[in-house]
């Protein structure tokens, strides 16, 4: 694959930088506050790879610098009996996740394994140092089970209480590390840590948000609709905890719009969150680009008391150029709050109506839908697409296909770079 497929265009002053030939190219150097960067590709029309796995059907508008020999992808399908009982015509479900019928075997049952697989594959040739991930659970889970497949040496980093809900389908690699924060850590205690081992020698960041590969690994679930349905999508729903798949969707609808043949009208987004933590919600919904203020002691407390725990993120990219709120400004779009018993009844409506267990996540998504629809923000012929980020979890456990997973290392959210530094020599095959 030609090295020059893509370039990274910076949100905020437009400069083009080619990307970094050591891990990865997150930000911009020039002076100005932070923004995202976003990847601009040569080939400005979609391009379909028949031949090539997963999302990397879509790899001209990757930032990838290989393509694996396996990878699994989302499956679109037209919903029937949520549909009709939502009285939508043109219902289309993203699952992401595992159900053997449909063809969905993301087998750590999330989307977060299509950015796995295309941060993975943005890594330079050559690389040599560990990466590291930190995650709320799922992200983590995902570099696990597809560091693991691939051979890449990663340190994935998750709150404590996370761990009990992590497992993966295959054999751990020796390389892959998974390390637990303790100390009632939270997601922005975890990112805090893992900022501090990526700045060591010997390891480098994947990013987050600013991972161009990750939002766009997440993106290509935009691109299957767009292909299948030959246009952009009148309506996108997705539950958000960063925001990161969110602003992804937009991102690679609005490169459909440049493409010119799948329409030229925004694909507006209808984000969710679960109560009682709803910062996004609670400032878009006041208009405000500026995330309303909240004590530290409070989100913790409401974090504690979350259904969905990887809606989590107590800093997320909303503010910053490029991030939630211009997507929401773009596309005329709307976030909603929902509560665990809406999330719950909707996760038992879907598998009364689809045949599917849901992550709490997309129960809270679907909950979501069922608000845009009785707010009457959804015609009843439009085009929408519900992205199902997390199913089949439970199916999974009744197949016996889950082995737990153990941390290697245990690492408290106060501890200083010394004591960091002391843990990860204790662990074997770390360099
Ligand atoms: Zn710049």
């Amino acid at each position: 694959m030609s090295k020059s497929h893509y370039t990274l265009t910076c949100l905020h002053c437009g400069r083009s930088h080619e990307d970094s030939s050591s891990g990865f190219l997150l930000s911009c150097n020039g002076a100005h506050p932070a923004a995202l960067l976003r990847a601009r590709y040569a080939n400005r029309q979609l391009a379909i790879h028949d031949a090539h796995p997963g999302p990397f059907r879509y790899s001209d508008w990757l930032p990838v610098r290989r393509i694996p020999r396996e990878a699994h992808g989302s499956v679109l399908y037209q919903s029937r009996g949520l549909a009709r009982h939502l009285r939508l015509n043109n219902l289309f479900v993203a699952f992401n996740g595992y159900w053997p019928e449909k063809g969905a075997f993301l087998e750590t049952c999330s989307f977060k394994e299509l950015e796995a697989y295309s941060v993975c594959a943005r890594i330079p040739s050559g690389e040599r140092r560990t990466l590291v991930v930190t995650s709320a659970g799922n992200t983590g889970m995902a570099f696990l089970q597809v560091c693991s497949e691939n051979e890449v040496p990663v340190l994935v980093l998750v709150p404590e209480q996370a761990v009990p809900n992590l497992w993966m389908t295959v054999e751990k690699h020796p390389n892959v590390i998974l390390a637990a924060v303790t100390g009632e850590a939270d997601y922005f205690d975890t990112i805090e840590i893992g900022r501090r081992i990526a700045a060591m020698d010997e390891f480098y960041p994947e990013g987050g948000a600013q991972n161009v590969a990750r939002r766009d690994g997440m993106g290509t679930i935009v691109l299957q609709a767009a292909e299948r349905l030959g246009r952009i999508p009148d309506h996108y729903i997705q539950a958000i905890g960063s925001g990161t798949g969110g602003i992804a969707a937009w991102e690679m609808s609005s490169r459909l719009r440049a493409d010119g043949r799948f329409g030229s009208q925004p694909m507006q987004l209808h984000f969710v969150q679960n109560s009682p933590f709803t910062i996004m919600t609670d400032s878009w919904q006041r208009s405000s680009r500026r995330l309303l203020e909240m004590g530290e002691t409070e989100q913790r407390e409401r974090i504690s008391q979350l259904y969905a725990p990887v809606l989590s993120n107590r800093v997320p990219p909303y503010e910053v150029r490029g991030g939630v709120y211009d997507a929401l400004t773009d596309t005329h779009g709307h976030m909603y709050s929902v509560s665990e018993r809406e999330a719950r009844e909707a996760g038992e409506l879907f598998i009364r109506l689809e045949g599917s267990d849901l992550h709490p996540a997309a129960e809270v998504a679907l909950a979501g839908l069922i608000k845009a629809v009785a707010l009457n923000r959804i015609g009843k012929n439009e085009l929408v697409v519900l992205n199902i980020t997390g199913g089949g979890s439970a199916r999974l456990e009744r197949e016996g296909k889950k082995r737990a997973v153990v941390p290697d290392i245990v690492m408290h959210r106060d501890d200083g770079v010394e004591e960091l530094v002391g843990k990860l020599l204790s662990i074997n095959g770390m360099r």
